[in-house]
């Protein structure tokens, strides 16, 4: 007997997964006799399908049993509480990026108060995980460092067993001395935003020269603290001729990882749209190129990671979930995050703050005056999660990469006034579509050497 899988044509094989987040190729004539139970427990794939839970060559009862243990670990994400906290501390901010999705122009009364801040962190260390994370966001998070430093130390003073981690969003410019051994002592991650060389910076982010120059001094002066720094990069129109040059960049500056990301179409950056966005067969040429750079690069001995790359990975060469928000099913939308706006208005997650930004409050859940379970139980979290269950979407519950994608309600909404789409093979899907293809293709048929390579990104 066979279970369910689904397939996808790579190269002149098939590709199968299934529910438990196994894969397995197999060439054409295999697939048709597995499909018409013929296929032979002499044949040498025979052992690979059986062990990847793609046949059921046993007692129903017990198969049930084998497979149970590898569909729960798959979506081990739903066994825990909220995890992640994102504190929006104020919307003021330093830069005027060219695709920013979280200013607002209008910047009054733009700072969390301290008494926001003490409910925020209230609710937080209500979830009942054990672990959780607080991210600090903005604007330019920095700009209001005294309410972040009073959310670390409330939240340290109150969090009786839970372990709780701390991650700000900055684009640097306003760290301080002071700001730096603060974070140190209270081992604060810092994630800045570089886009690569300083040509394609200053475009993007509309930076001067100087402050480019002075972006590097700080990155380089965080690495030799000791500190714990990564770096997002965001893919414009400009960016897509430049991948050897923004991958030199990272290296230069001794990042370990580089998060390649396409735009997503928000605020500013759908505004702009016909002046920097692309169509996704751009962007996964652009990300291919990066992709063989790297290996290149890792081949000769620099280690240095693609996120993306690495998250899903880690999905498919692991029998553990990844819990990162956007590629899970149901996604992380209340149930795996919240956002806390700096006026006390909690969302499922950053962009439906920054959706809410663009006048439409489809992802608010409440606020700071409310209980955890009062956000938790809120209309716009039920809706959320049931619109980003892969197995019952539109085209996601056949594709072959259903265990290691996710779709996102809120760039639905913005892009279709739906929290479903109605036209799902779109933008988004169709990059994480090529990601994958991609990267399958290389797990197929990759040497050794660049096998390691991947493995090391997976771990
Ligand atoms: S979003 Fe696209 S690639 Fe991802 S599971 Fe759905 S159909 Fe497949
Ligand atoms: S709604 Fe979109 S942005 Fe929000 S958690 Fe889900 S996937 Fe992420």
């Amino acid at each position: 007997m066979i279970n369910y899988f689904n397939f996808k044509k790579i190269d002149d094989d098939y590709l199968l997964t299934n529910d438990m987040g196994k894969y397995v190729f197999v060439d054409k004539n295999t697939l048709k006799e597995l499909i018409n139970n013929d296929l032979s427990p002499n044949n040498e794939k025979f052992r690979e399908l059986k062990d990847g839970l793609f046949i059921i060559d046993e007692h129903p009862e017990v198969f049930l049993e084998n497979s149970a243990p590898y569909a729960a670990s798959n979506k081990m994400y739903l066994f825990e509480g909220t995890g992640l906290f994102i504190f929006v501390v104020t919307k003021r901010c330093n830069l005027n990026c060219i695709y920013c999705q979280a200013k607002s122009n209008d910047c009054a009364d733009a700072d969390m108060t301290f008494e926001d801040a003490k409910k925020g962190v209230d609710i937080a260390i209500s979830s009942p995980g054990r672990y959780i994370t607080i991210e600090f966001q903005g604007g330019e998070p920095l700009l209001n460092f005294d309410v972040v430093k009073y959310i670390i130390e409330y939240s340290q003073s109150i969090k009786k067993d839970k372990h709780i981690d701390y991650c700000i969003a900055t684009n640097l410019f306003a760290l301080s001395d002071e700001v730096l051994e603060y974070f140190i002592k209270y081992k604060v991650n810092i994630s800045t935003s570089l886009d690569g060389n300083a040509d394609v910076h200053m475009f993007n982010r509309k930076c001067r020269e100087a402050d480019f120059s002075k972006l590097e001094n700080q990155i380089a002066e965080l690495k030799y603290r000791g500190c714990s720094i990564s770096a997002i990069q965001t893919t414009t129109k400009y960016s897509l001729k430049h991948s050897v040059e923004i991958i030199d960049e990272y290296v230069t500056l001794g990042l370990n990882s580089i998060f390649i990301r396409p735009l997503t179409k928000l605020g500013a950056a759908k505004e702009r749209w016909h002046n920097i966005g692309y169509e996704p067969d751009e962007f996964l040429d652009f990300y291919k190129q990066s992709f063989e750079y790297l290996i290149k690069l890792n081949k000769r001995g620099t280690e240095i990671k693609e996120v993306h790359a690495s998250i899903m990975l880690r999905k498919i060469l692991s029998d553990c979930s990844d819990n990162y928000m956007e590629l899970r099913s149901p996604c992380g939308a209340g149930i795996g995050q919240m956002a806390i706006n700096y006026n006390g208005d909690i969302y499922t997650c950053d962009e439906g703050r920054m959706l809410a930004e663009m006048g439409n409050e489809a992802f608010r859940l409440g606020d700071v005056n409310d209980t955890y379970n009062d956000l938790i139980e809120a209309p716009a979290c039920k809706a959320a999660c049931a619109a980003s269950v892969l197995e019952s979407q539109l085209r996601c519950c056949d594709c072959v990469y259903q265990p290691f994608c996710g779709v996102c309600p809120v760039i639905n909404m913005a892009n279709e006034n739906d929290i479903i789409s109605k036209s799902p093979r779109q933008y988004r899907c169709k990059i994480y579509e090529g990601i994958l293809d991609l990267i399958f293709s290389k797990l197929k048929t990759c040497d050794a050497e660049t096998m390691t390579v991947l493995k090391q990104w997976a771990l």
